[in-house]
């Protein structure tokens, strides 16, 4: 992530061209542009060594027009309001376009969950839903997973939650475990629904998967279950990885799941055996025909979008191509899924979870992918359908999509 680079300023200039292309009135523009309320939390946490170690946390609440405030919780060193408010909106036009009765939400804690132990995490977690308790609930607003936050982090959460309420609260967060009432299918889910994207643009574009080379950058959830469904979906070929250490590229390609114990073990994919080692620069710039960024916002900006090659770029993550990079990719002819398609798979299984939970009947993991696939290809040809009536880029065309919904709520709802 660059220094001095603000994702919420991005969102708000996203929101001008698409209040432009849909000609909404000043004020519509003006609410859509702000969160409708943030929290800011400072909790302090008993370290191992006995010291208390002060942090300072946020939830952001972008807008509820459509239903309950949704989105996760990241734990990152570098995490700002700004970045929380622009994946707060994010959040808001994903569930929209994906068509969940639900607005967009986000939180984050400014740490390093890295250099954290598990007790410290568990205070902190513990700590941070302690100061959110008035403000979230399964009919409020839902927390859910992100970067450097996993199912063991959400358990503590919910099992927080629920002590305070008197009674076990699951719906008050998904992501959950499996044996705490989470769902099946929800730990690759963003993998799988973005790959579910990258199947059908393909298809759009006749492109033929099965010679293709495919690489990801990031391997965290998102980039190591793409990996490993990757290969599943289309066979071969992985070509090269990175991750927040740098990236690892190989010819004849990689082994996903040999890729995955490697970085259990050794807590990076560099020194893979066989690998040569590039920067995460050369790796985006790499001549393949599928390109997956998985990590974090405003890898590809104005600087290297010139040289990509890919054909199809698959957004896993959130905010990863700035305003600028989108021009350039689109006069290139490079088709982005940007990420709120393409990463929507998450929220989407999140939205089954906490239907699951509220109604007490669980589903066969099948059946999840099954909807999951017939939400995400719906998603993908609505946005198909803009893409070409309105000749806009693709993010352009399903902003469209998302904010006309959004808009559509609040004038029902009488708000402006
Ligand atoms: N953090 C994920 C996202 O950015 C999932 C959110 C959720 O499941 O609520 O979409």
């Amino acid at each position: 992530m660059e220094k001095n680079f603000n994702s919420f300023e991005m969102v708000q200039k996203q929101i001008d061209l698409v209040a432009d292309i849909l000609k909404l009135d000043s004020s519509t523009c003006q609410f859509l542009r702000e969160p409708m309320r943030e929290i800011h939390i400072t909790i302090p946490v008993k370290m191992d060594n006995g010291q208390t170690k002060v942090f300072k946390g946020f939830r952001v609440q972008y807008n509820n027009a459509r239903g309950p405030f949704k989105g996760g919780i990241r734990f990152h060193p570098e995490e700002t309001i700004d970045t929380v408010r622009a994946l707060a909106a994010w959040m808001t036009w994903k569930t929209a376009l994906l068509d969940l009765p639900y607005g967009g939400g986000k939180g984050g804690v400014i740490c390093n969950p890295k250099e954290m132990s598990d007790s410290e995490k568990e205070r902190l977690s513990r700590g941070y839903i302690r100061e959110l308790v008035e403000f979230i609930g399964p009919e409020k607003d839902i927390p859910a997973p992100d970067v450097y936050t996993d199912s063991k982090i959400i358990a503590w959460m919910m099992d927080e939650f629920s002590k305070i309420k008197g009674h076990n609260s699951f719906g008050v967060i998904t992501g959950k475990p499996i044996e705490l009432c989470g769902s099946l299918g929800r730990n690759d889910a963003t993998a799988r629904g973005g790959l579910y994207c990258v199947r059908e643009a393909a298809k759009y574009l006749k492109i033929d998967l099965k010679n293709a080379k495919v690489t990801i950058q990031g391997f965290g959830n998102a980039g190591s279950y793409a990996a490993i469904l990757y290969k599943e979906f289309f066979g071969e070929k992985i070509v090269a990885v990175s991750d927040s250490k740098g990236g690892i590229y190989s010819e004849k390609g990689f082994d996903p799941y040999q890729l995955v114990e490697f970085k259990k073990k050794n807590g990076s994919v560099i020194g893979f055996p066989g690998s040569s080692s590039i920067t995460n620069e050369e790796l985006l710039e790499l001549d393949v025909d599928i390109l997956l960024p998985s990590s974090l916002e405003n890898v590809i900006n104005e600087k290297n979008a010139k040289n990509i090659k890919a054909k199809i770029i698959g957004e896993l993550a959130n905010g990863p191509t700035t305003l600028e990079a989108d021009e350039i990719l689109h006069s290139k002819g490079i088709f982005v899924i940007p990420d709120f398609l393409c990463n929507a798979g998450g929220v989407t299984v999140s939205y089954f979870e906490w239907v699951q939970n509220i109604t007490g009947y669980y589903w066969k993991l099948e059946e999840i992918h099954k909807k999951l696939d017939e939400k995400m290809t719906k998603a993908f040809y609505e946005v198909i359908d803009v893409y070409e009536k309105k000749k806009i880029n693709p993010r352009m065309a399903a902003y469209v999509i998302a904010v006309s919904r959004v808009v559509d709520a609040m004038k029902i709802r009488g708000w402006v």
